[in-house]
């Protein structure tokens, strides 16, 4: 779980020897009157030579806590900055931004001339690099194709001028992120080509098990991890069922809540990009356009550019579009087809709402394109190992969507490890909105089996347990025969959601680590409330599965009898709902009363 946010700053933070140039670069370089939360932070860890991690969301402020580094000089530290980008779009952004502000930024690309790039190696000979250039962004190919670029950064290294190393949108740099990239995983060699060059990485989206396999792919598992809360209480989250038509849906949803506005509307192909926005241009008068990793650079770029200046108000996209994307009023993102994780989901939708006001995520669902992406991973190429993977974060989308009983923000935050009270979510999602109650069925006796189960094995992976429990992998392990099959009633599933809602009450904790083959895996242990499950002091109900068994309660009666269930349902008080089938609030049902052996917890 995240730390609270640290208001005053700590002693150390103002008293090193950099600390007032740090403070007037703040205000006369980069104009700006403060610092941001874990800002000062970071600057302070790289300034004094450590490796950091910075987890901020989109809009958060990342740049600054390299970019300010990166203009002070400490003596040791002083040279030239590197920072690895994956975009040039965005590379060329942020050049622009420093020069305005008179600092000496270049990028090294591809793109460019040999003229251009051997003029900023020149720069590299320099006694004093720095005096001629203070960042240089690059893209991952450079650092690890260009043997170029590679002699000019030994170069660099030897005579102490390679002040820092920058790995900006590191989620990826993990095959496990959303966006994995080869070259990213590849910057490992950094750290061994140029040993106590410090590294930053930064990123917006990262869940425990992904910042693991990120601090192991750079070699950077003693770095300083700045880390804050992933919530952006001003997006509105609401899942709908995909119907046919769903074009003309969004079509007259953009017209009648989002005229005249910017937005994204996601979607899964190229093709689909292309005829969604053809539609809402020529049927609906939306200035619309696609975009996909398929276009000409330049008309990706025209695209891009046209929708910042507002001259295009939506785009039609797949996931080619919008990392680094920096318009700050957009009000809606809509994702017309499934997403393929929650990280992709919570990434995707975080650029809605960049200046803090009211924007509105919908996503929408339908079981056939499930199946489709399901047929996608089979078919895909990619290892069997990875494939699980691709289709248990497939599955965390589906559960998020077919759950129509608990918070957004609590499901999605949970994710990245992160606990939130669902009051705080004050109605800004649909089931919060909705209020509605359900149908809950009660899987105590099974959470029990999967408690012992893990605790006599320590540690075990979602697939282990589950596969156990489930009955489907055979063993004679005396660890695993009690509770072999003894969940054969239920779907995976629902074995999943039970064993994340675990997790979510702390009678589970994640474990992320390193495997043999150097590769992260999301173990999970028993927590500390455990006890509490196996002593039959607490019981766990969730929405039955899909399949029809949940049951909204009409509005009517649901607002008679909230208050009461409402209070019933806290956790410790009694309520009639034994072990049958009970009706509660949108409340997570956790219940006193009941029996359960003890097993040592
Ligand atoms: P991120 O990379 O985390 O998405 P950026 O670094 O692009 O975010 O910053 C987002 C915006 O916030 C930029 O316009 C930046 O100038 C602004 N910003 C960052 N830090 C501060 C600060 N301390 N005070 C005022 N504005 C800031
Ligand atoms: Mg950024
Ligand atoms: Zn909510």
């Amino acid at each position: 779980m995240r730390s609270p946010p640290n208001t005053f700053a700590a002693p150390e933070l103002t008293s090193r020897p950099w600390s007032k140039d740090v403070q007037i670069a703040l205000k006369s370089t980069f104009r700006m009157s403060g610092f941001r939360q874990n800002q000062l932070e970071a600057i302070s860890a790289i300034l004094d030579g450590k490796d950091a991690f910075v987890l901020m969301p989109t809009g958060g402020g990342k740049s600054l806590c390299y970019q300010l580094p990166a203009v002070i000089n400490t003596g040791k530290t002083h040279g030239v900055t590197i920072v690895v980008c994956p975009l040039l779009s965005l590379m060329q952004d942020q050049v622009d931004h420093l020069r305005a502000l008179n600092i000496r930024a270049d990028a090294f690309n591809s793109e460019m001339s040999t003229v251009s790039r051997n003029h900023i190696l020149g720069f590299f000979e320099k006694p004093h690099p720095e005096q001629f250039i203070q960042l240089l962004y690059v893209t991952p190919e450079m650092v690890n194709k260009s043997e170029t670029f590679r002699n000019g950064l030994s170069a660099l290294f030897e005579r102490g001028k390679l002040a820092r190393i920058i790995i900006d949108e590191a989620h990826c740099v993990s095959q496990w992120g959303h966006d994995f990239r080869p070259d990213y995983k590849m910057l490992g060699e950094v750290r061994r080509q140029y040993p106590n060059v410090p590294i930053m990485a930064l990123t917006a989206t990262a869940t425990p098990n992904v910042i693991v396999d990120i601090k192991h792919n750079l070699s950077i598992d003693a770095c300083r991890v700045f880390s804050q809360s992933f919530n952006r209480p001003n997006l509105y989250y609401e899942v709908r069922q995909k119907e046919k038509g769903v074009v003309n849906s969004i079509g007259d949803l953009i017209n009648s809540r989002y005229d005249g506005q910017t937005g994204i509307v996601y979607t899964l192909s190229r093709k689909s990009a292309e005829e969604i926005a053809q539609k809402l241009r020529e049927q609906f008068g939306i200035l619309a356009h696609h975009y996909h990793a398929l276009m000409e650079s330049v008309d990706k770029a025209r695209v891009q550019r046209n929708w910042q200046q507002g001259i295009l108000k939506v785009v039609v996209a797949t996931i080619a579009f919008g990392m680094g994307i920096d318009k700050a009023d957009v009000r809606f993102v809509i994702h017309y087809y499934l997403p393929k994780s929650l990280e992709g989901y919570y990434q995707e939708t975080g650029r809605a709402g960049r200046d803090g006001q009211q924007s509105d995520c919908y996503l929408y669902f339908s079981y056939g394109d499930i199946k489709s992406l399901r047929n996608l991973i089979a078919e895909g190429d990619g290892s069997e190992e990875q494939k699980g993977r691709q289709r248990g974060m497939l599955n965390r989308v589906v559960h998020f969507c077919e759950n129509k009983r608990d918070c957004r923000r609590v499901e999605i935050l949970q994710y990245f490890g992160e606990r939130f009270d669902k009051i705080d979510c004050q109605r800004t999602c649909d089931n919060c909105k909705a209020g509605g109650r359900f149908v809950l069925r009660d899987y105590t006796k099974f959470a029990v089996a999967a408690l012992q189960l893990i605790k006599a094995n320590r540690r075990m992976t979602m697939a282990q347990c589950a596969g156990v429990l489930l009955g489907k992998k055979p063993s004679n392990n005396r660890l695993v025969r009690q509770h072999y099959g003894v969940a054969k009633e239920l779907k995976p599933t629902e074995v999943h959601m039970m064993i994340y809602k675990l997790l979510a009450e702390d009678a589970l904790d994640e474990d992320n680590r390193i495997n043999r083959v150097g590769i992260a895996i999301q173990y999970f242990t028993v927590g500390r409330e455990a006890k509490d499950f196996v002593l039959g002091k607490r019981k766990l109900q969730l929405v039955s599965s899909a399949g029809g068994e949940t049951v909204k309660v009409p509005s009517a009666m649901h607002s008679a009898n909230r208050k009461r269930n409402n209070e019933a349902s806290l956790p410790g008080q009694s309520d009639e709902g034994n072990n049958a089938e009970s009706l509660v609030s949108n409340n997570f049902a956790i219940l006193s009363g009941g029996s359960g052996g003890s097993d040592g917890f």
